[in-house]
């Protein structure tokens, strides 16, 4: 079904920017290049994600993995333990890690997996990078354990076909961002965890939104206090531009959203990094990934 060939085609494809299918054993993934901020953004785009839920980024094997993220000691563990397989494990981002922020929403956070699938392993080792794969549908609907339900859905440059995922459910969730959290049931049982780290779970909703970013308010806050839509810079502010709104810092120049998703979360860090009082933001219309952005920005803009 999948030859040595195709996988050289699909990780040439992924390093020039491009989307692949491909299995893993839980559901079929929409797979791209995790360190290109521009592949990333055509990820939301092909599955018309309303919001940028973080992704996770795929590797060959836990030193791949350590290279990404900071793992404790209990992170560590379940690694070692459970991949590769169908657990995904949230982590501090490292300060060198080459994840895009875009996959990571912004969060200090990085979701990392080892698949226990021949061609994911295979596909990513061809591509020498970590590999960002959200399951292979369009947003809110059924998650796709066929390269046929991949071909029903979405339209790609290519399909791997590894058969019937042998899982078929996504990947349990659980983030190390403080104490170990189940943010989402799947694949690899809570018990089977708990009996790995030798103490329970806690639970996704016990620690607020923080855990679940789509929930949150404020849940990508830059220091600055945010003004939107503004069409002007006005004094003491930094300007975020958009298409005929130029700047210095400019989300896409051709007005283009996928670029500007691209951007979004580089650019707003670099210019808080500047600590202004107030970033401006100019208006981005609400068509295709500028729903997305501007759901964001209104996130950022909240009062806390
Ligand atoms: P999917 O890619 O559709 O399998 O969904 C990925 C899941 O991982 C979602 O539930 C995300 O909210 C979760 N996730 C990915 N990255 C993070 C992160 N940095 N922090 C918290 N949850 C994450
Ligand atoms: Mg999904």
């Amino acid at each position: 079904m999948t030859t040595p060939d195709d996988i050289a085609t699909a990780a040439a494809l992924i390093l020039q920017g491009g989307l692949v299918a491909f299995p893993t054993e839980t559901v079929y993934g929409l797979g791209a290049d995790a360190t290109q901020d521009h592949a990333v953004a055509k990820i939301y785009a092909a599955k018309g994600r309303p919001q940028f839920n973080p992704l996770i980024a795929h590797v060959e094997d836990v030193e791949a993995a350590f290279a990404l993220g900071e793992f404790s000691a209990d992170a560590l563990k379940l690694a070692a333990r459970f991949w590769p397989g169908p657990l995904t494990l949230v982590v501090p981002r490292r300060v060198d890690c080459k994840v895009s922020l875009l996959a990571s929403a912004g969060l200090p956070s990085v979701a990392l997996r080892v698949p226990a699938h021949p061609i994911a392993l295979e596909l990513i080792r061809a591509v020498g990078r970590p590999v960002v794969a959200p399951s292979a549908n369009p947003s809110g609907r059924i998650s796709p354990t066929t390269a046929e339900h991949v071909r029903a859905g979405l339209k790609l440059d290519m399909i791997l076909d590894g058969g019937a995922c042998a899982v078929g459910v996504e990947s349990t969730v659980v983030s190390f961002m403080d104490r170990p959290r189940l943010l989402r049931p799947g694949g690899l049982a809570r018990d089977v965890i708990e009996d790995a780290l030798g103490f329970g779970l806690a639970e996704a909703d016990a620690g607020g939104a923080l855990y679940s970013p789509g929930q949150l308010e404020s849940h990508y806050a830059p220091h600055a206090a945010m003004r939107l839509n503004a069409e002007a810079r006005l004094e003491g502010e930094l300007y975020l531009g958009f298409g005929p709104y130029k700047s210095t810092y400019t989300l896409s120049q051709s007005g283009d959203v996928v670029e500007a998703a691209a951007n979004l979360f580089r650019m707003l860090h670099e210019l808080d990094n500047r600590n202004p009082s107030h970033i401006a933001v100019a208006p981005i219309p609400n068509i295709g990934l500028g729903e997305a952005i501007n759901d964001r920005l209104k996130r950022a803009a909240a009062p806390r």
